[in-house]
Formats: structure tokens, C-alpha cells, sequence
């Protein structure tokens, strides 16, 4: 039974103690952050901009101060959400006007495809940094042009990757720097979800520019290139359809692809809308190899090495995401795999050449 004597000597047993622990012992309330905070307005309230705006309730250093909608009632709703004034609120008509907006620094665009290009141009014209989510366009002319306005208009453009700043996929980046597989020889990605509604715009070519690999496969591609290290110099692929009624001339359903890399290794990919439970990434080389599986869901994601285990911690990839990129616009840092228009040109630049291989059945060089 605990006494109050147990107690007062259990206290003063530790009092005894006190002076030899470490200091990194003590549960230290970290400083309050005091530094320079990234002041977003998001374009296109749908889902995903809702999953941005929530996670970025817990950054330090981005806030939610603006939106850009078409939708009165929806631009109303966030308003009284997310504490948004009047003065910060936009349409597609107007939103040119952020140019004279002082409190607004960057605008992340999270429409349909398709209008990335557009959007991403006019907000780069308006003097504002530009987040767009992935894919960053259509294709890779598109791309060039993304970038050629924000570099004209003298403002950043970063894209959604949100994995390139999840702790265990950045752990085994580090592993594979550190030599830990050796040579690295193989790849592989399987990215895909049976997907729904036959009406929503992901499988309408005109606003989705294709279909599975614009949406899903893309994260084979880009994972591929951040966990071999190297970028593909060609590409073969394949396509597969069952249902050319739900998925329609130019959106594809199932496609494999495979990529070779300049080091050697090869890399062997699978991105569906047919499937669920395909989110797997596996790494291997001559020393050892990484699993992630889930992959690149919203987490917690979850992997082993030959190592053991992957246990750094999960944290919500939009919130650490947006702390990150607040870090890269307004700090210049640098992150470990890059975000910049031109590393989701390379992606693009994949994404054309898969296309091309499907459509000719031939082996396609790439010079990304
Ligand atoms: P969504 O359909 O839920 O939202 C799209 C929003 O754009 C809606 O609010 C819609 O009203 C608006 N919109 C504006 N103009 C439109 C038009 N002409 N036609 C249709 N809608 C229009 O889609 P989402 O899932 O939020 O996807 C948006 C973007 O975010 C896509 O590019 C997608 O690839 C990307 N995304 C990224 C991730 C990620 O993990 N990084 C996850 C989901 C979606």
C-alpha cells in the first residue's frame, strides 16, 4: 500500500538522484517558435485541400490565412473554419488581385489537373510563391511553362511531395547514401486503389490529362528516382484494360512500366485504378534492402530493412510538410529530396515517355 511516508521517501530518494541526471533527461517544454511563419492561401476547396488546411492547424511555422473558390457557400464555410477574413478571400475571376495582398505569400493550387498550368501562371504573374499539387500538369511542356513563368515572375514554385519529408522513407534514403544495401540493382513499385464514381473528374481525360498513372502511378515514378538515387534513362510499358467503358480513350486503367537506370539497377512498377492494397515499395541491393509497405499513404507508413524494423516516428505528412516548405520559402533551406518544379518536370517527363511506350509497344530513351 502507498503511505505518505512511502510517497515523501520516494521523493526524496529521487531529490538524492536529482543532480546527477543528464539534462536531456528532463522533459523540457520546447521554445516558442518566434521565427518567420508562410502565410498560405489554398485554390480548390475540395478534398484534399481540406486535408491540408486541417493538418496545417498544427504547424509552427505555415498558416492558413487565405482561400480561392468558386463556391460562395464553401468559401463561407472555411471562413468560419479556419478563421479566414473577408479581405483574404478570392475567386477564379479575381484572384489576380492577391498581387496587392500583403498578407498572402504563397498560394497552393489543389484543382484538377488540368488546371495546374493555368492557375499556377496566373498566381506566379501575381507575384506570389506557388505550391501545386502533384502532378504538377498535364505533361512536360506544360511544365517547362510552369516554370518559365515562375522563374520570369521571380517566385518559387514547389510541388505536394508530401514523402519527401516522412521519417522512414527519408531513413532509408539515408541508408542507401550510407552504402547500407551497396550497389543498388532493383526497384520495385506498386502503386494503385480500385477507384469509384465513374463521374468524378479523375477519370475524365480533359481535367484529369490520363488516368492512374497521372494520379497513383506518379508515386512509383517519383519514389523510384528518390530510393534508387538516379533518374531513368529508359522506359518500356504496358497497358491493361478490362473496363473500357468506366475508363475511356486516354484514361488508362492499368499500366506496368519499367525503368533503367544509369547505375544499373532496374526498376519494375505497376499503377492501376483496378486494385486495392497496392502500395508497396521495395528496395534492393547487393548489401541489403528496404520495404515499405504502406508505401506512400497517408500513414502511418510502415517498413523494414534487413536492418529490422523502421520505427521513426509518424507524424501527419501535411503538417510536416507545410512546416518544411515554409523552411525552403522563406529560410532558403534545402531539403533532402528536392520539391522544385524542375524535380516534378523529371516525373512528368517519365509520365510522357511511359505514354509513348505504351502507345508504340518500343523501349523509350529518356534524357530527364
Ligand atoms: P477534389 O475533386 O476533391 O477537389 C478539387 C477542387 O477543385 C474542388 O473543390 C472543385 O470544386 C475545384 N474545382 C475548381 N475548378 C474546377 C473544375 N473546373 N472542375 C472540377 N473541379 C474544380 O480533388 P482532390 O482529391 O482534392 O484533388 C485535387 C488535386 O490534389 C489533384 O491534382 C490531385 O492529384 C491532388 N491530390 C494530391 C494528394 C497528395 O497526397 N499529394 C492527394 C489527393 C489529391
Amino acid at each position: 500500500m502507498n503511505s505518505r511516508r512511502d510517497f515523501l521517501q520516494k521523493i526524496a530518494a529521487s531529490a538524492i538522484t536529482l543532480p546527477f541526471m543528464p539534462l536531456s533527461g528532463w522533459a523540457q517544454a520546447p521554445a516558442p517558435y518566434d521565427g518567420p511563419v508562410l502565410r498560405v492561401a489554398i485554390m480548390g476547396l475540395g478534398s484534399y485541400a481540406n486535408r491540408v488546411a486541417n493538418a496545417m492547424q498544427s504547424c509552427t511555422k505555415a498558416k492558413l490565412v487565405g482561400v480561392i473558390s468558386g463556391t460562395p457557400s464553401k468559401v463561407q464555410d472555411w471562413q468560419g473554419r479556419f478563421g479566414i477574413p473577408a479581405k483574404n478571400c478570392y475567386n477564379y475571376d479575381n484572384f489576380d488581385r492577391i498581387k496587392e495582398n500583403q498578407d498572402i505569400d504563397v498560394v497552393y493550387v489543389t484543382t484538377p489537373n488540368a488546371l495546374h498550368r493555368d492557375q499556377v501562371i496566373r498566381v506566379a504573374a501575381a507575384g506570389k510563391h506557388v505550391i501545386c499539387e502533384k502532378p504538377m500538369a498535364l505533361n512536360a511542356k506544360e511544365g517547362e511553362e510552369m516554370i518559365a513563368a515562375c522563374k520570369k515572375a521571380k517566385v518559387q514554385l514547389l510541388v505536394g511531395y508530401r514523402m519527401h519529408f516522412e521519417p522512414k522513407t527519408l531513413e532509408v534514403i539515408r541508408m542507401r547514401q550510407n552504402g547500407d544495401f551497396g550497389k543498388v540493382l532493383f526497384f520495385q513499385g506498386q502503386c494503385g486503389f480500385k477507384i469509384g464514381d465513374p463521374t468524378q473528374w479523375r477519370l475524365n481525360k480533359q481535367l484529369a490529362g490520363g488516368g492512374a498513372m497521372m494520379d497513383i502511378g506518379i508515386y512509383a515514378i517519383n519514389g523510384s528516382r528518390y530510393m534508387i538515387g538516379e533518374d531513368p534513362i529508359w522506359v518500356t510499358a504496358q497497358e491493361t484494360k478490362t473496363d473500357p467503358v468506366k475508363f475511356k480513350e486516354g484514361v488508362d486503367e492499368t499500366i506496368q512500366f519499367q525503368l533503367g537506370f544509369p547505375g544499373g539497377a532496374v526498376a519494375s512498377c505497376l499503377s492501376t485504378y483496378n486494385m486495392n492494397n497496392l502500395d508497396r515499395f521495395f528496395l534492393n541491393g547487393e548489401k541489403g534492402f528496404a520495404e515499405l509497405q504502406p508505401s506512400t499513404g497517408y500513414g502511418p507508413i510502415k517498413g523494414r530493412t534487413h536492418q529490422g524494423e523502421l520505427t521513426q516516428p509518424h507524424t501527419t505528412h501535411q503538417t510536416v510538410q507545410m512546416d518544411e516548405m515554409a523552411g525552403i520559402l522563406l529560410e532558403g533551406k534545402r531539403p533532402v529530396v528536392a520539391v522544385d518544379g524542375e524535380e516534378a518536370l523529371k516525373d512528368l517527363k517519365i509520365i510522357d515517355a511511359i505514354y509513348q511506350a505504351v502507345k508504340t509497344g518500343k523501349k523509350v530513351a529518356l534524357t530527364v
